[in-house]
């Protein structure tokens, strides 16, 4: 049997490009230097965490906290503009900015014949922005929510991403990513292993699960699961 490792996308290979989104609201006649972004950030983010476990046990939840994240870090826009960003988002993705050592570690996962596919809550247009942005050579599938009508933690787009790898359905697998309610608990409940990376990840007390802060520590921890 093959190993199969996926990726989340937003916070695990791609973040939030502040400068991209200063240039866009630009379009709009709205004029945000990115270091008022910047400098917004921190809260805003905040803010998204204290939402995501709330948000997780309805559906939809992707979407809603795109929309308050963007409000958040705008400040006062005209809700138009945000949903307009949000429409434009298949096509002008704003999480485009590259997190280049993860990219290197699926990249080299995938050089050594493991099976790596990106597994995200997405907009629809994800492949063509992995494409556009250059990362999309170090996977062999790239699963975007948008465009199946499932979204993390169903089971069924875990089930889906193997199907789509063309691996039997047991085929262990790891999935990597920042969002507990999404990745991790998605994972489990498809009977995976996972990692969860990031700035939120925490130690937990389950053998299953691999805490990861950086790519280094997401290195080691595929180690210890013998990846
Ligand atoms: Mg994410």
């Amino acid at each position: 049997m093959s190993s199969v490792v996926t990726f989340d996308a937003g916070l695990t290979l791609v973040e939030l490009d502040l400068d991209f989104l200063a240039r866009r609201l630009a379009e709009r006649g709205l004029v945000r230097e990115p270091e008022t972004l910047r400098a917004a950030a921190p809260q805003a983010w905040r803010r998204y965490d204290e939402r995501v476990e709330l948000y997780a046990r309805t559906g939809g939840a992707h979407g809603r906290l795109w929309h308050d994240l963007m409000a958040d870090l705008v400040g006062d826009a005209d809700p138009a503009v945000i949903d307009w960003l949000w429409a434009q988002q298949p096509t002008a993705n704003l999480f485009r900015a590259q997190i280049p050592d993860m990219v290197e570690l699926a990249r080299s996962l995938h050089a050594r014949g493991v099976r790596t596919a990106v597994l995200s809550n997405s907009e629809g247009g994800l492949a063509d922005l992995l494409a556009e942005v250059g990362i999309a050579d170090a996977f062999d599938v790239i699963v975007d929510s948008g465009r199946i009508g499932m979204e993390k933690p169903d089971p069924a787009i875990f089930a889906y991403t193997l199907a789509q790898l063309g691996v039997a359905a047991d085929t262990p697998a790891i999935h990597i990513g920042d969002s507990w309610s999404a990745d991790i608990a998605g994972a489990l409940a498809s009977g995976w292993r996972a990692i969860w990376y990031g700035r939120r990840a925490v130690t937990v007390e389950d053998p299953r699960v691999a805490c990861a802060h950086d790519a280094v520590e997401t290195a080691a921890a595929l180690q210890r699961f013998r990846v």
